[in-house]
């Protein structure tokens, strides 16, 4: 597939008289061939199919007659290819050029190689998920990630006995996470929120809604610039069930601002017998990561340090985990919530059992750089840029220019948006200019290639690209943008 064609020849009533019927195509040489393999219903559908796509390609102003023709010539192997795999899954693997490591329209975090061995494992078989192999009872769940969860949190926070003090439980994400801590210990009860902090997280998440939905009776505290201690102190009552603080994961304030300090909340929930919940959603466990500008406020170690009650967070930001949501507190409260009937309905899968374990294990083994985020997040400025050359070195296409050039990734995720990671990125221009087109060539491609556009340039930072993917950006912009420089070099004609 090809880019917009300059060529005024192209008109599209032109390309679309080019295109065989599906009888024409029926009687193809190499697909008599694939008649004799494959049933001829079979046959036909995957050939209408494939002629329907590549009209909607050239509506879409995708082809010139030299990029048709290409695509024509390449029919029959097409056909055998969609036959070999009849579905055309929805949801596929894509390769993430974009340079946000936690990109939430990609699926956030890749899990790490024993995480997913471990799915493979687990969820390919059966499995003891609730039954206990000592006593040969029924058993529970969240024995396979509570004990593991506890003991790496109370180590990299340096609380001796957090494990005994303190529970953990799983649910689905973390906005169920904290919907369920409010649910269970704070309805009709007033709970303490900073007004700085009535957030909406994304994809419609909103503290003040799920507060309300929860049965929870909101109370704001201070003023959206500046909240103080006293401000929380002088709206406690007896009714008071909790005091929220939400990890403003998603923007910042510059200014004339002020907050208390965890501690200072903590101390005050201590004197008033209030619990602190701490909805802090990166969920990094430690500080594993001196590297790229993630400060300790987004550990989820930090909120176990200073002793807070209670700490929800996402298994799929920073942890680089599965999806899901985990709270961690202290045990009168954690029993709570797991006596609620609620909790039932946010149970988690069998498959995120086993990638959570795997994947805290991993960060209990001191081995982080074993999951794909923290690599990526600490990958040195330095190495991308020379795989940046080396994919440069490799395009071929004469249609194309290829440079290497210096851009900033981010984490992403609704995550400390103005933590910038340097990094180097491939920037592709074709010779027709249109970048939108070339972008769009480029997630056409299997795996679809997903970059971005900067100064009218297709930038693809290598920083979120795993190292084995780059002989792959090299063909498909060699493949997709036919006209090689070899090739035309060596056949003058
Ligand atoms: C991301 C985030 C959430 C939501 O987490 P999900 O796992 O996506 O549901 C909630 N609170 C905070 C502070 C977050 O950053």
């Amino acid at each position: 597939m090809g880019i917009r064609a300059v060529d005024t020849e192209a008109s599209p009533g032109n390309l679309y008289r080019m295109l065989p019927s599906v009888n024409a195509v029926l009687l193809f040489e190499s697909v008599e061939a694939l008649l004799r393999v494959y049933p001829r219903d079979a046959v036909i559908h995957a050939t209408q199919k494939l002629l329907g796509e590549i009209r909607e390609e050239i509506s879409s102003g995708d082809h010139s007659e030299e990029t048709l023709s290409v695509r024509l010539a390449a029919l029959s192997e097409a056909i055998s290819n969609r036959l070999k795999r009849p579905l055309e899954f929805s949801l596929r693997s894509v390769i993430n050029a974009t340079g946000v490591v936690l990109h939430t329209n990609l699926g956030r975090a890749p899990l790490s190689r024993l995480a997913l061995d471990r799915i493979v494992e687990v969820a390919g078989g059966y499995s003891n998920l609730e039954l206990s192999l000592d006593s040969g009872e029924r058993g529970s769940r969240d024995v396979h990630v509570e004990s593991l969860l506890l003991s790496v949190l109370g180590e990299a926070a340096n609380v001796p006995d957090f494990a005994t003090t303190h529970r953990a439980i799983v649910v689905n994400n973390c906005a169920a996470a904290t919907f369920l801590v409010l649910h269970s210990l704070a309805r009709d009860k007033e709970v303490l929120v900073s007004r700085g902090e009535l957030v909406e997280i994304g994809g419609g998440f909103r503290i003040p809604e799920i507060l309300a939905e929860s049965g929870a009776i909101l109370k704001e505290v201070g003023t959206t610039n500046r909240t103080r201690i006293a401000d929380y102190e002088t709206a406690l009552t007896p009714n008071t069930g909790l005091i929220l603080r939400v990890h403003q994961s998603n923007f910042t304030m510059e200014g004339f601002v002020e907050k208390p300090s965890l501690e200072e909340l903590v101390s005050l929930g201590r004197r008033a017998q209030v619990p602190v919940f701490v909805d802090q959603g990166t969920g990094l466990v430690r500080d594993s990561a001196p590297g790229p500008a993630i400060t300790n406020e987004m550990t989820l170690t930090h909120g176990i340090a200073q002793e807070c009650h209670l700490v929800a967070a996402s298994g799929d930001k920073l942890l680089g985990g599965p999806q899901c949501g985990m709270i961690v507190g202290r045990k009168d409260l954690v029993d709570r919530i797991r006596r609620n009937p609620l909790f039932r309905t946010y149970r988690v899968d069998k498959l995120i059992y086993a990638a959570l374990e795997a994947t805290l294990a991993t960060y209990s083994a001191h081995m982080p750089e074993q999951i794909p985020i923290v690599r990526m997040l600490h990958e040195p400025a330095d190495r991308i840029r020379q795989r940046c050359e080396e994919v440069v070195a490799g395009i071929e296409s004469l249609e194309v220019s290829a440079t290497v050039v210096e851009v900033e990734s981010v984490i992403g995720g609704g995550t400390a948006p103005k933590t910038r990671i340097k990094s180097y990125a491939v920037a592709l221009r074709h010779k027709n200019g249109d970048a939108a087109a070339f972008l769009r060539a480029l997630r056409r491609c299997d795996p679809p290639i997903i970059g971005r556009i900067e100064n009218d340039q297709v930038i693809l930072d290598l920083r979120t690209v795993e190292p084995h993917f780059d002989s792959h950006l090299i063909n498909a912009v060699n493949s997709s943008f036919h006209l090689r420089r070899t090739a035309s070099q060596s056949k003058p004609n």
